[in-house]
């Protein structure tokens, strides 16, 4: 059985196309691989008997219900609004909302449409996307990470898996059964290290060593201390099974002009023979953490269950299910788009970070949105 959409049986919709790739225009996208369809809203809100135009609508109207509260005109705003719908076969859609006063505006509100995992998707254009959980946690990271770097470990050539030389200083963070140990390493030999790149914000809050607390330091590191993103760096590293970790506040001691000079000289190398740099580059600070709450904590994976249970009549697709969300600009499947990919992020705006990432072999941004890998392949 193939997953078309006729055999749910809606009529075929001349508002909505039936988000049907090849009913739309040849020449309305870039005719390779993207499509494109411009329609009223209220063509869609007449729309009758067609299951397709009610979901967009009820999206629509999902996600546009605080925003009713603040804007009298709203109803009217949105009845002269023009629905602008990107297609991507197999991918998920996405569905765009521009006032018709003003089309050199940005757009007022903009969503994906998609099936959640688990189901089947009786329209290929609501391509299938996984849920993004309102706060990310360890095991959720790690999940992500693992097949990543897997995949880039066996298959990509142009990772360097010794690096050389090796820091002057790493912080030895130990292991996931022993937790406590956790301390800075003088000269430490040939091991993998990852990096952490990341916003010092308001100085006082950035955790350091001077050459005052640098013996204590080589003790022992008083986790309770540590701010929420050296705090998650150290447990991302931890649970990938690597041991040590370069943070630049730690790793150079701050008060120490001349040491300063010496180790910011060899930052391409460290960054270079990182075996992953740990992006912070949805915190402004590091109290922000990268294992947090993302930026649209509410609304993800709107279920538009009057869709769903229509469906229920077949048997077929009863696990079926429209979702809709804000759409995230740090997804890659968008973000090609809109270069630079995590734009808008604190860590974007600090010239030292741009210069660690290109510097990585492999990078994981922890954006307020998403995660988002990077390796050179
Ligand atoms: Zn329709
Ligand atoms: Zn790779």
């Amino acid at each position: 059985m193939t997953s078309t959409f006729p055999n749910i049986g809606p009529p075929r919709c001349d508002v909505c196309l039936d988000l049907d790739w090849g009913r739309m225009p040849e020449d309305s996208g870039d005719g390779y691989w993207e499509r494109r369809l411009k329609v009223p809203y209220q063509s869609l809100r007449d729309s009758k008997d067609c299951q397709i135009c009610a979901a967009i609508i009820y999206a629509i109207s999902e996600f546009s219900n605080p925003l009713e509260i603040f804007h009298t005109g709203f109803h009217q705003f949105l009845q002269s609004s023009q629905i602008r719908i990107f297609l991507r076969d197999g991918w998920t859609t996405k569905v765009l909302i521009w006032s018709d006063q003003d089309p050199l505006a940005e757009p007022y509100l903009e969503l994906e449409m998609y099936s959640s995992s688990d189901s089947l998707s009786p329209i290929p254009a609501l391509g299938v996307a996984n849920e993004v959980p309102a706060t990310l946690d360890l095991s959720t990271c790690a999940c992500f990470l693992v097949p990543h770097i897997r995949n880039c470990h066996t298959s990509h050539s142009r990772y360097r898996a010794k690096p050389s030389p090796m820091p002057s200083r790493l912080l030895y963070v130990g292991c996931e059964t022993d937790p406590t140990c956790l301390r800075l390493e003088l000269l430490p030999t040939l091991q993998p290290y990852t990096t952490l790149s990341h916003c010092w914000g308001d100085q006082s809050a950035v955790f350091t060593t001077t050459k005052a607390t640098i013996e204590d330091l080589v003790m022992e590191i008083p986790w309770k201390r540590l701010p929420k993103t050296f705090q998650d760096a150290i447990s991302i590293t931890r649970c990938l099974g690597i041991h040590y970790l370069w943070i630049d506040s730690l790793c150079i001691i701050q008060d120490d002009a001349s040491d300063w000079i010496v180790e910011s000289v060899k930052m391409a190398e460290i960054y270079s023979g990182s075996y992953l740099t740990i992006a912070a580059t949805g915190a402004s600070s590091p109290t922000s953490g990268c294992l947090t709450t993302r930026w649209h904590e509410t609304d993800f994976g709107v279920r538009i269950s009057h869709v769903d249970s229509r469906l229920q009549s077949d048997r077929l697709f009863t696990a079926y299910g429209i979702k809709a969300r804000y759409l995230s600009k740090a997804h890659t499947h968008f973000a090609g788009e809109l270069h630079p990919p995590i734009s808008g992020a604190p860590l974007w705006n600090r010239a030292w970070a741009f210069q660690e990432r290109i510097l990585s072999n492999r990078l994981i941004h922890f954006h307020g949105e998403e995660m988002v890998w990077e390796c050179r392949e």
